[in-house]
């Protein structure tokens, strides 16, 4: 009750649900109240969350913040809120994000844009809360809830959680299901949690993880205690450092936290090894041809016939057409045309071929790296919160945003970011530890010796 009432105070100004679910919360307090009582409980009982608007949720509208999903009421539960809801969690509503999340500051949302709860020190100026997993991000910040499903194709959990001071991770490809999750680049996109502690995200992860036979790219892997991986330290881990992470232009701010982070970690006895991943600068080239190409394959489906919205036309062309102007943003029909481009018949060796080879690369360099090191440290976002309106006029700006971000997520490598500091204008600085494959584990050993 006390969620709800603060959603209804905050959420018309933050924006950080496209919609509420105050009855069925209410409804699931009870049960979990119930469950308590029996002693049934999980350590998930009872705990409200804000499930980004992106998994499907049975009777519940599910928009993935487009307008061409606006009356879209899903007949079937997402695996991943199943779990949770088996554990006992509450939802609190569906959390804004970017439309089909793509965006890295929620501003492509057909429902509006989420503002950042924090501000910079002594302004009252409007911050993104990053994107796409904003309205999580927001949502958990501003105590809207005690944490979130966000899902990660190419940094949408990890960026927002730096932008807000929260911790958030990107598990394995594979780790937890994508049935029921509304597609965006099926190679890449994974969920995962974010909460306010390294330790809660574990939990969270423990429930939303496992094997699922509706997803065939699922890994059929036992779940790990995560929990009981955030006490076990960092004395002996041998911990990269990447050369290729230390861009030109890096600001003093970013690379004086990522010195911070190598001090923690070598007080508490890690051993600190520089490493190279000399294919990190094609990564957000590779990323754009990538996941534009699925983009535009996965939203094929959004005709105006089994899903959603339909604008009646002279003839069913013109009926599609009708429906996918009125019903897509900008953001996602640029990526559409990306990724048809990219696709056809004539540029598909030099764009979509080349960049799966080089992805190959980017994968191996990780491996090699690997080999070496047992996890890997680098800063989360090249800045912080950047204010609402900057950085829209021209599209490659925003997409340099994701330039630490994008390089695990090819790879299909575990990554979490965690709240490192605070920029000289108090804003949250997030540093990002990444993982071998299905090694979560050490991400959150390393986390949490850093939180
Ligand atoms: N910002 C990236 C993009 O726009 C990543 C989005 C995401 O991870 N969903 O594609």
């Amino acid at each position: 009750a006390a969620h709800n009432a603060a959603i209804a105070a905050l959420n018309p100004r933050l924006n950080a649900y496209i919609t509420t679910t105050p009855e069925l919360a209410l409804a699931q307090a009870q049960a979990a109240d119930a469950r308590i009582a029996a002693g049934t409980a999980t350590p998930l009982t009872g705990i409200p969350l804000a499930i980004k608007d992106l998994f499907c949720t049975a009777g519940v509208r599910t928009t993935a913040a487009s307008k061409i999903l606006e009356p879209f009421i899903p007949p079937y539960e997402s695996t991943v809120t199943r779990q949770l809801l088996e554990a006992g969690t509450i939802c609190l509503g569906k959390a804004n994000l970017d439309e089909f999340a793509m965006g890295s500051s929620n501003i492509t949302s057909g429902y509006g844009p989420v503002e950042n709860p924090w501000k910079r020190n002594g302004s009252d100026a409007k911050l993104v809360p990053g994107g796409s997993s904003g309205g999580s991000a927001a949502a958990v910040a501003a105590r809207l809830a005690l944490g979130a499903t966000g899902t990660d194709t190419g940094g949408s959990i990890r960026q927002p959680a730096s932008f807000t001071g929260l911790a958030g991770i990107k598990p394995t490809y594979g780790r937890c299901s994508r049935y029921g999750i509304v597609a965006f680049a099926s190679s890449l996109d994974q969920a995962g949690p974010m909460a306010r502690t390294v330790e809660d995200c574990a939990i969270l992860l423990g429930a939303m993880a496992g094997f699922d036979p509706h997803d065939s790219t699922s890994a059929e892997r036992a779940v790990p205690d995560f929990t009981a991986a955030t006490g076990r330290g960092v004395k002996g881990l041998r911990i990269g450092i990447p050369a290729e992470y230390r861009m030109d232009g890096m600001s003093g701010e970013i690379s004086a936290l990522w010195e911070k982070g190598v001090a923690w970690l070598r007080e508490q006895g890690a051993e600190i090894v520089d490493i190279s991943l000399p294919h990190t600068k094609y990564g957000l080239a590779v990323y754009y041809i990538v996941a534009p190409a699925e983009a535009s394959s996965n939203l094929a489906r959004y005709d105006g016939v089994r899903f959603g919205k339909r604008v009646d036309g002279e003839d069913l062309i013109d009926m599609y057409e009708r429906t996918r102007a009125a019903g897509f943003g900008p953001e996602v029909k640029r990526r559409i045309m990306i990724g048809t481009y990219v696709l056809s018949h004539g540029y598909y060796d030099a764009y979509y071929l080349k960049a799966q080879k080089v992805r190959n690369l980017i994968l191996r360099d990780f491996n090699n790296a690997f080999e070496k090191v047992d996890a890997i440290l680098t800063p989360t976002a090249p800045s912080a919160a950047f204010g609402l309106g900057e950085k829209m006029d021209d599209p490659v700006t925003m997409y340099l945003n994701d330039v630490f971000t994008v390089p695990a997520s090819l790879a299909g490598v575990p990554a979490m970011s965690i709240p490192a500091g605070l920029s000289a204008e108090g804003l949250p600085l997030g540093l990002q530890v990444i993982g071998k494959h299905f090694d979560e584990e050490t991400v959150f050993a390393v986390s949490a010796a850093l939180e």
